[in-house]
């Protein structure tokens, strides 16, 4: 074979596979070689669709709704995006004004390749979920990693801000509630950051606000255009449905966003996609526009298992781990474990070396913190039933006390 034929393109063949899905490969090898591995390393909720949306699917297929949408989305889904926006974020939104893509992770890529240009820099606090440097490195831009400590909750700080800015800057991308430390922005710390935006005219900012309905012990949410609206001209508010209604499979991700932009990010999923999933479109709309009791009753069963959780690790000695205020992930510290060797004898000089201990050993199935821009750490997404958790806990407890 010409060796040429498998010259990839230059910007993708630096990309890193997702760790998350290989953890995820992972456990299915396991799995298939008959282990009992409890999966804590998977980003989804592990409810049903609620009854009323899986219903409006149905009968949109029943119906005939089986063909093309408009690209940007059905006109009655935009309408309804649009409203969630006004209702629950206070953005003053039009339908003309907001996108649907297949999922949220489209509206990220579309306006991050919409907008990006060799050389360019995405400054995007870390911890980050996985995928948003390799996003930017597949749209031929440079992901300018800005550090955020434990001691500052994981959050970026005005100050770890303002040095990470250049004139090269594009964007800045925010996540709050944040994969993978649940840590939630407050309105007076992204006041803080949008004091330094204010500053700086030539930046963009993208709000990841996917877990926005998971935010615990009463704390409020916000988000950045909101909290100030002279951003909003440059902001692009990213949302939909996978985490607070449990239709991550569904694919719909939608936002709300400058109308240049918003036409170039169509203009790019013309040529791409098309309109998102007709049948998914019209169950979102009943998502959105139906009852919306389901998203209180998830949030109470995520805290009820985060509280269960994390009292676990706390008391696991080699382990630490602060509450986190949103999301379902632990992000729990075991620099106590490195250095130590497990009962089966592996080293553990990083944190990858105890995810894959602990999967092998304990059956357990975490994600290393270093995947996401911190170590040495694992991600723990609490997503299961309590049962699951306490055997998950137990296992990594027994784990922990076993390494000398
Ligand atoms: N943003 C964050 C922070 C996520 O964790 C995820 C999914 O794991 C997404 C976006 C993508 O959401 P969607 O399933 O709607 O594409």
């Amino acid at each position: 074979m010409d060796a040429s034929l498998q010259r990839l393109n230059v910007h993708l063949a630096s990309v890193q596979p997702s760790a998350t899905y290989r953890m995820m490969d992972r456990v299915a090898a396991r799995r298939a070689e008959g282990a009992n591995v409890i999966s804590l390393s998977a980003g989804e909720p592990d409810f049903d669709t609620p009854a009323h949306i899986r219903a409006a699917a149905i009968d949109a297929i029943n119906a005939g709704h089986t063909r093309y949408t408009p690209v940007a989305g059905m006109r009655a889904l935009r309408e309804a995006v649009a409203r969630k926006f006004q209702r629950e974020n206070g953005l003053d939104c039009s339908w003309q004004d907001t996108l649907v893509c297949s999922g949220g992770k489209q509206v990220i890529y579309n306006a991050l390749a919409a907008t990006l240009n060799a050389g360019d820099e995405v400054i995007v606090p870390a911890p980050c979920w996985v995928s948003y440097p390799e996003m930017v490195q597949l749209c031929g831009g440079r992901a300018v990693i800005a550090k955020c400590e434990h001691g500052a909750g994981f959050k970026l700080t005005p100050e770890t801000l303002s040095q990470a800015i250049s004139a090269r800057t594009r964007w800045l991308i925010l996540n709050s509630p944040s994969n993978p430390t649940g840590a939630v922005y407050s309105r007076d710390e992204l006041r803080l950051l949008a004091d330094v935006l204010l500053k700086h005219p030539h930046i963009l900012v993208l709000s990841d606000d996917i877990y926005e309905h998971l935010v615990f012990d009463g704390a409020g949410f916000a988000t950045i255009a909101q909290v100030e609206p002279r951003l909003a001209e440059r902001t692009v508010t990213m949302n939909g449905v996978s985490k607070a209604y449990a239709m991550t499979g569904w694919r719909i991700g939608f936002c709300t966003a400058p109308r240049w932009l918003l036409d170039a990010m169509e203009k790019l999923q013309g040529q791409q996609t098309s309109g998102a999933s007709s049948i998914s479109q019209h169950a979102a709309l009943a998502a959105l526009e139906g009852p919306q009791d389901f998203i209180e009753t998830s949030r109470r069963v995520f805290q009820a298992r985060r509280d269960l959780m994390v009292a676990s690790l706390t008391a696991t000695p080699g382990l630490r781990c602060d509450l986190p205020a949103g999301a379902f992930y632990a992000f729990a510290s075991c620099e106590g474990l490195i250095g130590r060797t497990s009962k089966g004898g592996v080293p553990l000089r990083t944190d990858e070396d105890v995810a894959l201990a602990l999967l092998e050993e304990a059956n357990v199935a975490a994600v290393q913190g270093s995947a996401f821009g911190l170590g040495p750490y694992i991600r723990i997404a609490y997503a299961l039933d309590d049962q699951a958790l306490r055997q998950a806990s137990d296992a990594i407890a027994e784990f922990a006390s076993a390494c000398r």
